[in-house]
């Protein structure tokens, strides 16, 4: 199941400033189509100050020729969410 929106607050890895903004920690592609655009809207956050953009640590669940794969938007893009703050 995909997971509703959270709101969180980052603190950016690169110009150290915070901000607020929203994704969403799993996103089941098995059942639900998205655009690339959504997905990256849902997964990542940028800076508004310096436009540094960071990768949420969310689980994505999709359908390959290999089967079902379960990867995590952070662990592939190997950067820093720079979350400091979660709210529901
Ligand atoms: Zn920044």
């Amino acid at each position: 199941m995909t997971s509703p929106r959270r709101k969180i607050r980052i603190k950016c890895p690169q110009c150290g400033k915070k901000y607020s903004d929203w994704y969403r920690s799993s996103i089941n592609l098995t059942l639900e189509d998205w655009a690339e655009e959504d997905l990256e809207r849902a997964t990542t956050s940028m800076c508004p100050h310096c436009s540094f953009k960071v990768c949420h640590d969310v689980l994505v669940v999709k359908n390959t020729v290999a089967g079902i794969v379960h990867e995590t938007v952070a662990q592939r893009k190997e950067l820093d969410s720079g979350i400091i703050e979660e709210g529901r």
